[in-house]
């Protein structure tokens, strides 16, 4: 990518679809418009403000930001917490009786825990865990599914001062172990199974063969969850209700530095060796409380949903630390989002009046994929705002979610941010910013995000290039675990003194920010820079198709060549015709320069086990290479089906 006739992406396509929010919204709404110009005149002061506000402290802080050792940031570096003190102990004689989490099993069994509920069994066990010997700065690997007992042992971990480190429950035991060797955890919290669509994810055992491989465990505890048979390893091994049976219901949170590690976790994988990201306390307690009132827009009484995995950082953020600190009301889901039936979400949020629901690119085109009848057969009049997190979210996607989710009228807040940025950092704020369909908008109050050229100057208004973020922030990611160097190399380096994220993005003339994908994936079409996302999008735009990847494969002409692999919504059939009719559309609404050369109708597409697309695979299956790493990959079967179907693709000139 050094070619600096490379140094720009194209801007494809233009959106004229604009969504003010209403004058109620507007007036009720935690940020009002000019929140961003406020931070801007003084965006330390902005995040001091914050951090004194929102956290309750055992030691405030005197100094905001030292950046005497970039990119070895410290924020509010001598002040002490604890952040379950500030989850947790702080709401108890002002609403101990107020529901933490409404937790619903896949199975249909309920659980309720109130915040002093929560309190009690995150402190039994905390007991519990150095009873086995954990200390302060040990760490623990957690490999859950979404039971209570997953943010139970994050906090139990966070007020002991023992870095977690939670590997989501879909992951393999090779990919636990790497994990749990490269952090040198010292136990793993796991539980006998986990509920999947019907069936049981055979966690303890994969647990098993990790731990085997990982002189560093002494300890495995493992919640009783489905009752599945389990071998129980002698002296190693103990359940959880053994553990925590009988424990003091008390536990004098540890004594916390600001930038005493909080947890690592791994980055979702999309693009190769997942790294090991650092969080530490303040910093991170600041973004995610912030960010958490002001973009979802929280009140005391809402009933907030984020339908993500705890194994993923918005799990982290905005199912734990964010959610728990504001002491809000969430719902938390085990299973599958169509186990039993397609509309198990809907029925959710109509049973427990959700009022704010947050989810995945993803899983917005399986709704798509699914069918309108399936929402549409509930009443989800009690949403307020909607979210979306992951992937660039495609503008009929987010058409759609307005509509058949949010009644045509619902905010939609497009959140951009990463595992290594800890809190959102591009979006809209709900009652302040007008959105437009597949936007992510403004930078976040205090956030500096720019788009910048190969020699990282400034892109001018309606240019696309690379995402960069001009100044430190509260949440960053502090380091790579055990690898300062790769820190330095992979963000910090690529332009001088800027935080680089890897994506690529677009502003248009009102300054909006358009995501545009992997910098990695960026295609190069006859001289041309284009971004995947503009013509998956366009694909998408048509009516017959619910989901779209596009990668740039070899082509002697063009230098590379668009080829398409489209998923249809149901009832649509992948002919001959509907090929040429999504070819020229592609032309007809970004230009002929972005049609695809071939197009592959698939039922699924390689994807993460975040669900995110990897592109990488499918550049992979195109140019007929020997598949990359794989380990991330969460549906093997269909790489090898589109495998054998690319080479029959349609090529017509
Ligand atoms: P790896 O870094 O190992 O390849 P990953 O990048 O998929 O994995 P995450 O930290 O989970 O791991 O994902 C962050 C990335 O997700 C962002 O860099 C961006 O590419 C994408 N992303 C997240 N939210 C959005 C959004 N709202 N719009 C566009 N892209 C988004
Ligand atoms: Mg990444």
């Amino acid at each position: 990518m050094s070619d600096s006739s490379r140094q720009a992406i194209e801007n494809l396509s233009t959106e004229d679809r604009v969504f003010p929010p209403s004058d109620e919204f507007a007036v009720q709404a935690n940020a009002k418009s000019g929140i961003h110009e406020q931070a801007e005149d003084d965006w330390l002061g902005f995040w001091e403000q914050q951090a004194r506000n929102r956290i309750t402290w055992f030691k405030e802080p005197t100094e905001v930001l030292d950046d005497s050792n970039p990119p070895f940031f410290k924020w509010f570096k001598d002040g002490e917490l604890n952040v379950t003190y500030n989850c947790l102990d702080r709401h108890l004689d002002t609403q101990g009786d107020k529901v933490a989490y409404h937790w619903i099993g896949e199975p249909g069994d309920t659980r309720t825990f109130t915040y002093r509920e929560l309190y009690e069994e995150v402190n039994r066990f905390a007991n519990g865990l150095v009873e086995l010997g954990v200390k302060k700065g040990d760490r623990v690997a957690i490999y859950m599914g979404m039971i209570p007992e997953l943010s139970i042992a994050m906090l139990a971990c966070a007020r002991i001062g023992a870095p977690h480190s939670v590997v989501f429950g879909g992951f393999s035991s090779d990919a636990l172990a790497d994990r749990i060797q490269d952090a040198e955890a010292k136990v793993v919290i796991t539980q006998d199974g986990a509920w999947r669509r019907g069936s049981v994810v055979p966690l303890k055992v994969n647990a098993d063969v990790s731990a085997a491989q990982s002189p560093t465990i002494e300890h495995v505890v493992v919640v009783k969850r489905t009752d599945s048979e389990v071998t129980m390893t002698e002296g190693r091994d103990v359940w959880y209700h053994d553990l925590v049976d009988g424990r003091s219901t008390e536990f004098e949170p540890a004594v916390m530095n600001a930038e005493d590690l909080l947890y690592i976790l791994y980055t979702s994988g999309t693009t190769g060796k997942p790294k090991g990201i650092v969080h530490t306390q303040a910093g991170y307690l600041t973004g995610v409380t912030t960010t958490h009132s002001y973009v979802f827009d929280i009140k005391p009484d809402d009933v907030y949903w984020c339908a993500a995995d705890i194994g993923w950082v918005t799990g982290h953020s905005y199912i734990v630390y964010g959610p728990l600190a504001n002491g809000t009301t969430g719902v938390m889901y085990e299973g599958a989002p169509d186990w039993p039936g397609k509309d198990r979400l809907w029925q959710i949020i109509e049973d427990y009046q959700v009022t704010i629901f947050y989810t995945a690119p993803t899983a917005i085109r399986a709704f798509m994929k699914w069918g309108d009848e399936f929402p549409a057969g509930h009443n989800l009049t009690s949403l307020r705002v909607l979210g979306t997190v992951g992937e660039p979210i495609n503008p009929e996607a987010w058409m759609w979610y307005h509509e058949h989710i949010g009644g045509g009228d619902r905010p939609i807040v497009d959140t951009w941010w990463q595992t290594e940025t800890g809190a959102i950092m591009i979006t809209p704020l709900p009652g302040a910013v007008p959105t437009k369909p597949g936007s992510a908008t403004f930078s976040f109050p205090g956030i500096a995000a720019d788009v910048v050229d190969e020699e990282g100057n400034t892109v001018p208004l309606g240019g696309g290039g690379f995402l960069v973020i001009r100044r430190p922030w509260p949440s960053m990611l502090r380091t790579i675990y055990g690898d300062p160097d790769r820190y330095v190399q992979t963000y910090w380096s690529r332009m001088e003194g800027v935080y680089f994220p890897g994506d690529g993005a677009k502003r248009d003339e009102d300054g909006y920010f358009w995501l545009l994908g992997r910098v990695d994936d960026v295609m190069l079409i006859a001289g041309h820079n284009i971004s995947t996302t503009e013509v998956e999008s366009a694909l998408v735009s048509h009516r017959a198709v619910a989901e779209a990847a596009v990668v740039g494969r070899k082509d002697e002409l063009t230098g590379q060549a668009i080829a398409a692999f489209v998923t249809l919504r149901a009832g649509e059939i992948g002919d001959d015709k509907l090929l040429h009719e999504l070819r020229d559309h592609v032309a007809s609404s970004i230009g002929p320069i972005a049609k695809p050369k071939s197009i592959v109708f698939t039922d699924d597409l390689p994807k993460t086990r975040s669900g995110k697309i990897m592109r990488r695979l499918l550049k992979d299956i195109s140019e007929e290479r020997q598949l990359g790493d794989v380990t991330t990959l969460a549906n093997a079967d269909v790489v090898q089906a589109l495998a054998s179907m690319s080479q029959t693709a349609t090529d017509d000139e």
